[in-house]
């Protein structure tokens, strides 16, 4: 295939790519504009690559390495045990999540951070089973969800012995029935990057009396979610995607207040006791979201995330959802100006009520143009069986990054012409 290839610096090829010219100036111009511009992306550590992965691993924030130093030589080394109580430690959880809270639309109090996604999936399903109706017999899971919800929700329901019926989230409204103790639905597909219908999804199933348990994981950070404003039930979320906390920051639950008090957790671990320092062999919940912690919490990892969530001072979450569709509308009409005609489809809607904040585009031999696109500093990233990933982040995220994203994927698609390219379930 190297006889395909153009060695072409970047300049000539975006002056000889259709409408480069024109995209370009619109890109600076849109820049120029942009509320959440250089001041923002200046709290990020980038360098000259284009990082449109923000969705699988957000970027470092600036703040981080230095209050990480602090927490490990003077909170740690220094203080040790007395940082429980003196450092704040004993209460990030809950002081963490009510930094979250805004984000999601939530008031303080109603958000505590800490494990997995995976195990907060656990304590949303199995909890929310357990404020069902008698007559529950089954619940609901999204049909297109990214796979870890649905192989945890198949084994609590197993435990509680309902069934689960995979269902399309446009299709839950017409599913759901009084026999339904709860819906497990993602705001936005990870694959597709398709927003469902969160206030419509959860208005059908408060209708037949069943709970609406949200996976915020492709849309907190990205986009408003309005967990109270349309009466969400239970929510969970990762950080490290769009909130920057790092590589395998811990995961947040979102308990709505009116059903705080009948919130049994399948996870009590003596964090969430009433009286965690009594040591008393009988169990007694705390009150509020301190019930949905588990076990003693990943401080470095929380505490990183902390600082992490200062990027966001004085970003509204409308200005981010505003510049997100902007970027990917840029990126979509780029890509269709600058891709060989018919060699890429977009899977993302173009409907903006319909849009989270990634694009995903079908192309033969996507394993291999992902690869190229890496070598020529776009880094994405590829979903099987042939899907190209590309994630927006707006904080840091320049519309200029979105006109050379699609710049390069047009010279890496004419480099690799569909013949040559790889079949699509490659690697
Ligand atoms: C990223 C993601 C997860 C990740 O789960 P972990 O337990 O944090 O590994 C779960 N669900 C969805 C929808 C995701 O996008």
């Amino acid at each position: 295939m190297s006889e395909n290839r153009e060695n072409k610096t970047p300049q000539q090829a975006a002056e000889n790519a259709p409408g480069a010219r024109d995209h370009a100036a619109q890109a600076e111009q849109l820049d120029a504009a942009d509320p959440l511009g250089s001041a923002v992306r200046d709290r990020f550590v980038l360098d000259d690559t284009v990082y449109l992965d923000g969705n699988s691993l957000g970027a470092l924030p600036r703040a981080v390495p230095g209050r990480m130093a602090e927490v490990i030589s003077r909170e740690w080394g220094e203080l040790r045990i007395r940082s429980w109580d003196e450092s704040g430690w004993w209460t990030a959880p809950e002081r963490v999540g009510d930094k979250i809270a805004p984000l999601i639309g939530a008031s303080p109090g109603r958000v505590v951070v800490g494990d997995s996604t995976s195990i907060n999936v656990f304590k949303a399903v199995v909890g929310g089973i357990r404020m069902a109706g008698k007559g529950c017999t089954e619940i609901l899971v999204d049909a297109t969800t990214f796979p870890t919800d649905g192989y945890i929700a198949r084994s609590a329901a197993r435990m509680t012995g309902l069934a689960v019926r995979p269902v399309e989230p446009t299709r839950i409204a017409d599913e759901v029935t009084e026999r339904t103790a709860l819906a497990l639905v993602n705001h936005v597909d990870y694959r597709t990057g398709e927003l469902n219908d969160l206030p419509g999804i959860t208005n059908a199933l408060h209708s037949a009396g069943a709970l609406a348990v949200w996976d915020l994981c492709h849309s907190a950070g990205a986009l408003p979610v309005g967990v109270e404003r349309y009466n969400v039930d239970l929510a969970v979320g990762c950080t490290y995607k769009y909130l920057n906390g790092g590589p395998g920051s811990p995961a947040y639950l979102y308990v709505r207040e009116s059903l705080q008090e009948r919130f049994d957790s399948p996870l009590p671990g003596w964090n969430s006791h009433a009286d965690p320092f009594g040591m008393t062999s009988d169990y007694a919940a705390a009150e509020g979201i301190v019930r949905g912690r588990v076990g003693t919490p990943d401080i470095l990892s929380l505490l990183a995330l902390e600082a992490a969530l200062d990027a966001w001072d004085g970003v509204a979450v409308e200005d981010v959802r505003t510049k997100s569709l902007a970027l990917t509308d840029l990126f979509l009409d780029c890509v269709a100006a600058y891709a060989p005609p018919g060699r890429v489809r977009s899977i993302t809607p173009y409907d903006h009520g319909r849009r989270g904040s990634q694009v995903s585009l079908e192309c033969s031999g996507a394993a291999e143009v992902m690869a190229e696109l890496i070598r020529r500093g776009v880094i994405g990233d590829f979903r099987q069986p042939d899907v190209l990933r590309f994630g927006f982040t707006p904080l840091y995220t320049s519309f200029a990054d979105a006109e050379r994203a699609a710049r390069v994927l047009g010279e890496v698609l004419r480099a690799l012409p569909e013949e040559d390219a790889a079949p699509g379930a490659g690697g």
